[in-house]
């Protein structure tokens, strides 16, 4: 290999960008095992699965936290031709390389260590509803983290360095204020909309619907969505997720139920929204560290937006329910647009997060983002989690877990080591509301088109607005660009209450 120091900053960006390029293509590889050991891998390759997947990850490590490519990048920075979206992979590829430098190799191999065994753990605790099987691990996953918040450094909370590596400079400071009178507000609707213990889910959507039906009918809203289904596809997953190996090809997943006719349909809407984005990216950023979404939050407002705010609307169904009447026909046949509307809106606090509805589902992520908050900040202990759980269901929700295992033992994230990720779903609402009342204003047209089954103008806005940018916007540059403003949840709320005051 030759030495580094004796390039130009022009070859030393040359080299960087041949040296990322391959890390994406490592990268794809590894994106396609992923997923195909979700949806099509024979069970007995798992553990051949996972080596293969373990040899990229080290390759892939060992490529990118190279000297060489730390002194490209100074080099490159004195580089007097610098275009702007050199100057943003720079950015990003300066960032990512000084956080993966400042983890220790023991550090690293610790924290992998302890979040195999800790899966397994919980999988056995929640299973036997054990709180104290779990908390052991659970504190060593927290301890480490602590560690690599301190590795990472911040200025006043360590839970800020833990939440930057999902959303890029989102702060603890930032965000109190935001999600306590979020959590004000959303509470004082629950309040008005009354009790909730007489309330069930209509029935009709646990009627029989055929599986291939409704994944042919998720196609098609897909397509109305404008997914490009000659560059990507969609599959079936027990946990649906987005991922791919370009912006030419986009892998969406998704789960039929034959009696909830609505959780396939919203879950192909959902991962669709993350589809479009991955799409929707100028085509000169892939292969490029710019090549895909800025934050998790921002990538979590396009999902939201096409499940929730189209997909949940009266406008959407005003069209597509008559065609899914007809198209699932004769069992639909005795509810009414109005009814079904309603139906696909029902609203009752639940002690499970990925089954609750719109309105409640970011009051389960405020109470995670409080007991993590305080958890890494040294404020609460972990054999005090399951009281902090309980008492914070009860206040917020008006619940009480009937065990811990559908209490603080419901979710992966801290099994996996991830803490900082929960706040990025709450963010991605707020997004959404904020992305789509600028739309609003941008096209006057916007619901009439809706009404028409018109979706292209609206997937068009995103694009040119929100997904062709990549990663060279950050996620506040973006959202100032975007809607002349920083991040408002006072969107999210008008939407609410305008919505589920008047239901
Ligand atoms: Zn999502």
């Amino acid at each position: 290999m030759t030495t580094s120091t004796s390039i130009s900053p022009k070859e030393a960006l040359a080299q960087l960008k041949e040296r990322m390029q391959q890390l994406s293509d490592i990268g794809a590889a590894q994106a396609l095992l992923g997923w195909d050991m979700e949806t099509m891998m024979p069970p007995k390759a798992a553990e051949a699965r996972g080596r293969q997947l373990s040899t990229l990850a080290a390759f892939s490590h060992e490529l990118h936290t190279a000297n060489e490519v730390g002194l490209w990048i100074d080099q490159a920075q004195s580089f007097s031709e610098l275009s702007a979206t050199d100057k943003a992979l720079l950015r990003v590829v300066k960032k990512d390389y000084e956080r993966d430098k400042k983890l220790s190799t023991d550090l690293v191999a610790r924290l992998s260590k302890t979040t195999a065994e800790a899966h397994l753990v919980w999988i056995d605790a929640r299973k036997n509803n054990s709180f104290k099987t779990f908390s052991p691990v659970l504190s060593k996953i927290i301890d480490l983290n602590k560690e690599v918040a301190e590795a990472y450094g911040y200025e006043s909370s360590p839970y800020d360095a833990l939440m930057d590596i999902y959303e890029p400079d989102l702060t603890v400071a930032q965000l109190d204020p935001l999600f306590s009178k979020l959590k004000t507000e959303l509470v004082e609707i629950l309040n008005k909309l009354g009790s909730f213990e007489s309330k069930t889910r209509p029935e009709f959507l646990s009627r029989k619907f055929d599986k291939q039906k409704q994944l042919d009918f998720g196609l098609q809203v897909l397509e109305a969505m404008g997914f490009d289904l000659e560059a990507g596809r969609q599959d079936l997953a027990p946990h649906p997720f987005c991922s791919g190996t370009a912006i030419n090809d986009v892998r969406l997943t998704t789960r039929v139920d034959e009696h909830d006719l609505v959780s396939a349909l919203f879950s192909s809407m959902h991962e669709g929204g993350h589809g479009l984005y991955e799409q929707g990216i100028d085509i000169k950023l892939d292969g490029t560290p710019l090549g895909g979404g800025t934050s998790l939050g921002i990538h979590e407002s396009q999902s939201r937006l096409w499940e929730n705010l189209i997909g949940r609307s009266k406008a959407f169904w005003t069209y597509f329910y008559p065609k899914l009447q007809q198209h699932f026909a004769p069992t639909l046949d005795d509810i009414s647009l109005d009814e079904f509307y309603k139906g696909v809106n029902f609203v009752k606090p639940s002690l499970i997060r990925v089954e609750s509805d719109e309105l409640t589902y970011n009051l389960h992520i405020l109470l995670r983002y409080e007991i993590e908050k305080d958890l890494i900040e040294g404020k609460l202990k972990v054999d005090e989690i399951p009281e902090r759980w309980n008492e914070s269901m009860q206040s917020l929700l008006g619940i009480k877990p009937d065990s811990d295992a559908n209490g603080c033992l419901q979710d992966i994230h801290w099994s996996h080591g991830s803490f900082g990720y929960f706040p990025t779903y709450t963010l991605g609402n707020i997004y959404s509301a904020q992305f789509y009342n600028a739309a609003q204003k941008a096209m006057p047209e916007l619901e009439n088109n809706i009404q028409n089954g018109q979706l292209l103008g609206l997937r068009n806005w995103l694009k040119e607005n929100i997904h062709h940018h990549g990663k060279c916007l950050t996620p506040g540059e973006l959202v100032q660009q975007v809607c002349g403003e920083t991040m408002n949840a006072d969107y999210l709320m008008n939407y609410f209450r305008e919505k589920y005051l008047r239901l």
